[in-house]
């Protein structure tokens, strides 16, 4: 595999001596990149404070670390539930100072960086945006760190190019995100295809932190703690994972209805996890 010559493919960065470790990203007290793998859950969109509040408590009790949620929502069809926007981004900081969990939350628009920063202690860059260069840029100045996501039709190389925009405006405090890619094979069970063959060329080649969502991937529920396990076997340092809360009626979800998981199977799949 031949890569460009980008500063985030070189190890030799200021405070990261040693080739073979990975560098570590903190995040409040949580720290990915380290032999503990990181469990970041929450709902696709904050849809309600008490919504917010249940699943965050979920995600606490299940023994996760992080807690995610969408306030500005990336959505295929402009008529569908956009997020709550700075209304959600408040029920999240609220809900993660009431649960001790550090939120990581995705911005969409540059426009938005800042306001996102104020309330989240991660930004996220989602899959659509990957190679959004000016909300790349923007993020990388705002002092937070970064999860990036994979685009969902990106190859190894462009995704080391959008972390490259982040860290050229000043920020080395990212961690990748394979959330799944469209191969067209996926023939109508799955939303995308999980690409963990990606984790071992991105570790070699990085030594930045690389956690999975195979929420997005799976597309259903019923399949999220199997790809769950086989992305910490393969090397994740952590998982995005979208969570339901308890009895929740499917019906009323405003995003991504079949695929969070009930707060039984999160503890299963936090359960599973093992310490490197
Ligand atoms: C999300 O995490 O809610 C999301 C929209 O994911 P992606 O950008 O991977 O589709
Ligand atoms: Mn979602």
């Amino acid at each position: 595999m031949s890569l460009p010559d980008l500063g985030i493919l070189r190890r030799n960065w200021p405070g990261f001596e040693d080739p073979a470790r990975t560098r570590v990203v903190r995040v409040g007290g949580v720290v990915l990149g380290g032999p503990r793998p990181v469990m970041a859950a929450g709902p696709c969109a904050v849809e309600s404070y008490a919504q917010a509040l249940a699943v965050a408590r979920a995600v606490r009790e299940a023994g996760g670390d992080m807690l995610r949620g969408g306030a500005f929502k990336p959505r295929t069809n402009p008529h569908s539930f956009q997020g709550l926007g700075r209304e959600g981004l408040r029920i999240l900081s609220q809900v993660g100072r009431e649960t001790g969990l550090p939120v990581v939350t995705e911005a969409l628009d540059p426009r938005h960086v800042e306001l996102v920063a104020a309330h989240a202690d991660m930004i996220q860059v989602g899959s659509r945006s990957m190679q959004n260069f000016p909300l790349l840029t923007e993020v990388g100045r705002a002092g937070k760190p970064v999860l990036l996501k994979r685009g969902w039709a990106a190859t190894l190389e462009e995704w080391l190019c959008a972390a490259e925009y982040v860290l050229l405006a000043g920020n080395a405090d990212i961690v990748f995100c394979e959330r799944g890619v469209r191969t067209g094979c996926q023939g109508g069970y799955a939303a995308s295809v999980l690409d963990l063959n990606v984790l071992q060329p991105l570790r070699a080649a990085t030594p930045l932190p690389v956690i999975v969502d195979p929420s997005h991937a799976a597309g259903h529920w019923t399949r999220v703690a199997a790809l769950s396990r086989a992305a910490l076997a393969a090397g994740a340092h952590g998982l995005l994972v979208e969570v339901v809360e308890e009895g929740a009626d499917r019906t009323r979800l405003r995003s991504d209805a079949e695929q969070g998981v009930p707060p039984g199977v999160l503890r299963e799949i936090v359960a599973a996890r093992v310490t490197a």
